[in-house]
């Protein structure tokens, strides 16, 4: 007997139909011999939906009471889909997230696990029932509160389950076919990818690929959790997602250099202007930057004018992180000696990802020789060693997707389905 986690996203449970439809997938799977377990996301846009509910009711929603309301759209969905089940003749049972063992530390918000002791799952599962977890949610042992793992964290859920009850196989349940070459909502060209490393869909991810959510990624690679991204729409075989010690270089010759592109709208980028090109500078500036909490990406340092002696150094950040960064460098502008500073929130963030970049040479100059026959200006670029990332303006981000994915060949012959969702 397998066990098999399945994850189900808000657009796989928006409405009753939809739920009623995913019971029955999971009744199958449970009928076929299988043990299951099931993290499930809020129905459709719930969670954006108490998002802008509690902006109406003040500007700055209190971080505890935030957790405590986004958690209910989990609650909702859970129950339904355990009586959708029950009513079909099979036991189920709906489970919190601090019901199902879920201990993370006590970021409101963005929640790390810290343990996961799924007692109450295991002996569901033992009594032959169907076990339902509400994704995205966790309990914080000290504050006693309910904590949420970051947007997106019911992907974690389902992977933090599938490495504490051991299972074979964790499946996400989306409303794409599997992971693409790029979004099938910007690209319409992309191709299903059949399986990729942990490492280059951490990259995506990273850049700005909505479709795993990069803790959950994390996650998986860490505890050798093997991810099956599939629609909830049909039974097509999905992508799979390796961990790396699955993936043999030897079967990959065959495979393009560039595995996928990706692009982030929700990035800006901050220019600390006219900084004194001394030793010691760039250490105060994020020293600043870091005590504010924020996470910065790409960093650029200009050389310095040899008239002035003086620098520009720009680096870009979630654009929900901007004002206290901005307001932290203000604070310490005379003290850190800077001239000014600007921060530009109409940026797109490009990728292009692919483990075979480190064995082929000349993959950046393809990207910037696409780019710029489009006529798209590159602001700041940035690499690892799978990776090439580049901004530019918002508001050509998308066009660039499109010319980048042409350009590296990944276009596929059809265009790509978007089952459900609206891609909020
Ligand atoms: P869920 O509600 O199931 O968690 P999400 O909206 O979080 O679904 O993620 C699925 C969406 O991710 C897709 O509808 C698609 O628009 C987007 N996406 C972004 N990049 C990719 C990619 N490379 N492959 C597939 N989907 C992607
Ligand atoms: N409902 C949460 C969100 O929309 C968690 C999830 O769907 O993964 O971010
Ligand atoms: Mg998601």
């Amino acid at each position: 007997m397998s066990l098999i986690v399945q994850k189900f996203g808000g657009s796989s449970v928006a409405d009753a139909e939809s739920i009623k439809r995913v019971a029955k997938r999971i009744v199958e799977t449970r009928k076929a011999g299988n043990d299951v377990v099931v993290a499930v996301s809020a129905m459709g846009d719930t969670t954006d939906e108490l998002i802008d509910l509690a902006h109406e009711v003040t500007p700055i929603p209190d971080a505890r009471e935030m957790d405590m309301l986004l958690t209910t759209g989990e609650r909702i969905s859970m129950a339904l889909l355990a009586m959708a089940i029950k009513s079909m003749g099979h036991d189920a049972r709906s489970y919190t997230g601090s019901q199902a063992g879920m201990i993370t530390d006590d970021r409101h918000g963005s929640a790390r696990i810290v343990d996961v002791t799924p007692g109450r799952v295991r002996e569901a599962l033992d009594e032959g029932a169907i076990a339902i977890v509400a994704g995205f949610q966790g309990f914080n042992r000290t504050s006693k509160d309910i904590t949420t793992l970051g947007r997106g964290g019911s992907d974690t859920t389902a992977v933090a389950l599938a490495a504490a009850l051991g299972a074979d196989v964790c499946e996400i349940y989306t409303d794409v076919d599997g992971v693409f070459t790029a979004d099938p909502r910007v690209v319409p060209q992309a191709r299903k990818l059949e399986r990729l490393t942990s490492e280059e869909m951490l990259e995506l991810a990273a850049a700005g690929a909505k479709v795993l959510y990069i803790r959950a990624v994390e996650y998986a690679r860490r505890h050798g959790v093997t991810l099956h991204v599939r629609s909830s729409f049909n039974n097509n075989e999905g992508t799979l997602v390796l961990p790396a010690e699955h993936d043999q270089e030897g079967d990959r010759v065959e495979e393009p250099i560039i595995t996928g592109v990706a692009g982030d709208l929700n990035e800006a980028k901050v220019t600390v202007v006219g900084v004194p090109d001394v030793p010691g500078k760039a250490a105060e500036i994020f020293t600043i930057v870091a005590k504010t909490g924020a996470n910065i990406d790409m960093i650029v340092q200009n050389v310095s004018a040899a008239a002035t002696g003086l620098t520009d150094i720009s680096f870009t950040l979630p654009k929900a992180e901007g004002e206290k960064v901005m307001t932290a460098l203000t604070v310490e502008k005379e003290a850190a000696g800077f001239e000014s500073l600007q921060y530009d929130d109409q940026i797109g963030k490009l990728a292009v990802v692919g483990a075979g970049m480190r064995t082929s040479a000349g993959v950046s100059a393809q990207l910037f020789t696409a780019l710029s026959e489009a006529g798209i200006n590159i602001e700041m670029i940035s690499t690892s060693e799978i990776r090439i990332s580049v901004v530019t303006r918002a508001d050509q981000l998308q066009h660039a997707m499109r010319i980048v994915h042409t350009a590296f060949g990944l276009d596929a012959d059809e265009v790509a389905v978007v089952h459900g969702g609206t891609g909020r």
